[in-house]
């Protein structure tokens, strides 16, 4: 059994149906015996732990709420599971399932031809491939619109010339989507390791996000067949909609995370003794910040929930999971920040799982739309006026 417990203050349990909790488990079975004993040396190291890759695959984890081609037809609910137990280890280990099935398999599917579908997909599946996505660029992040990245139609090949920073997985990956600017609007296309006039490079010094890969891909007069496009991706509503696919999962993600760092503070204070021998977990101050993040904790999980339950229903909307990723990334973050002050001193030593929670967290409330822009998603749906200009 794994030791984790899980958080469940109000029978929350009682909302999942038997495979949800089962698929749950065994997810949490795998991050217990597979990830955590690495997680604190791989975040010292900078590295990702590429030999859990096949597990991921074997276990389902990648495309895990895809149809067809190897993927495991999770409900969006089964999958958000997934998601909170590995980003309990670590959003660097979420980020890697979220990139492959969020932001590659799922273009792929959704607007690929049959023959890129039948190429990746099923080796993305196992992990045997590995994708990523490549919107960012070094003077477009919040603003993809303007991006520069321009492909122009010569003959039967597109040559894409431009530059992508902030990717995940860039190095690793065996094809990168890669989005830029057309004659005919913004499209996407499946630019693979080896080609001519492609490059990935990583990037060093992060202090957040350490257990991930983070890369620049420069393109330069890169020319990739008229195959390589995905025919039904047009405009920026295409890379918009893999973005929702993603947000959706750290919505669930950084609950996983702000578990962790409450169930660590709860114990720690438990066990902690400060005058006269008692725990410090007997001071009131001490008990408000517990009843705080077990209160957001609950409200994130039913928010995270009820998303789940509308996305299986085709009824979810981009601004619900921009609320989604807005509140539960604030709370997780919270967490981190007040858990760190109650274990004190310890609070800063990665014997503890805080403070690396903390640092990839600044990371997960800027990527996959900043704060403030899910704040103007939110303001714009309940407006009708967009703020974003
Ligand atoms: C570890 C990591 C992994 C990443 N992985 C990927 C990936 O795989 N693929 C990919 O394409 N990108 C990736 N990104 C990039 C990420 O999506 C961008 O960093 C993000 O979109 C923000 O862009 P920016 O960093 O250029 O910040 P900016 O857009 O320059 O924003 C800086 C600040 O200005 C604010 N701001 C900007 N415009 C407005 C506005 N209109 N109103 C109010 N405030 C505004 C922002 O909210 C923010 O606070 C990753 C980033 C990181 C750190």
């Amino acid at each position: 059994m794994p030791r984790f417990a899980g958080v469940d203050y109000i029978h929350i349990d009682s909302l999942f149906s038997e495979q949800e909790l089962l698929v749950r488990q065994t997810a949490r079975q795998f991050v217990e015996d597979r990830v955590m004993p690495l997680v604190r040396d791989c975040f010292r190291e900078a590295r990702f732990p590429k030999e859990l890759i096949p597990e991921f695959g074997q276990l389902g984890f990648l495309g895990a709420n895809l149809e067809g081609y190897g993927c495991a037809g999770m409900s969006n609910v089964e999958y958000g599971l997934v998601m909170q137990e590995l980003e309990r280890a670590d959003s660097g280990i979420r980020s890697f399932a979220s990139v492959q099935g969020g932001l590659v398999m799922y273009p792929i599917l959704t607007y690929g031809s049959e023959e890129q579908k039948d190429r990746w997909l099923p080796k993305l599946q196992t992990g045997e491939a590995i994708g990523c996505f490549g919107l960012t660029e070094p003077g477009f992040g919040s603003n993809p619109a303007g991006m520069q990245t321009r492909a122009v139609k010569q003959g039967n090949c597109w040559n894409i010339n431009g530059e992508k920073t902030w990717i995940t997985n860039g190095t690793l990956a065996d094809v990168a989507i890669v989005w830029a600017r057309t004659d005919e609007g913004i499209r996407g296309f499946l630019v693979e390791k080896g080609m001519d006039g492609y490059s990935s490079s990583d990037i060093h010094g992060k202090m957040s996000m350490r257990v991930s890969v983070t890369s620049s891909l420069a393109l330069s007069d890169c020319r990739v067949p008229a195959s390589a496009m995905l025919p039904g991706a047009k405009g920026l509503k295409a890379p918009l909609s893999c973005l929702s696919q993603a947000r959706y999962g750290i919505g669930w993600g950084a609950l996983g995370a702000a578990m962790d760092c409450y169930e660590t503070a709860r114990q720690y204070t438990i066990v902690r003794k400060q005058f006269d021998d008692r725990p410090i977990a007997s001071h009131q101050l001490v008990q408000e910040k517990l009843a705080w993040m077990i209160t957001e904790i609950t409200k994130g999980q039913l928010l995270a929930v009820h998303a789940g339950r509308l996305k299986d229903e085709g009824k979810i909307e981009p601004a619900h999971i921009s609320m989604l990723k807005l509140n539960n990334v604030a709370m997780a973050l919270e967490c981190a920040r007040l858990s760190r002050d109650l274990l004190g001193a310890n609070g800063i030593v990665d014997e503890y799982p805080i403070m690396r929670h903390m640092c990839n967290l600044e990371t997960v409330k800027t990527y996959e739309g900043t704060e403030h822009i899910h704040k103007l998603v939110i303001g714009e749906r309940v407006t009708g006026i967009a703020a974003y200009k």
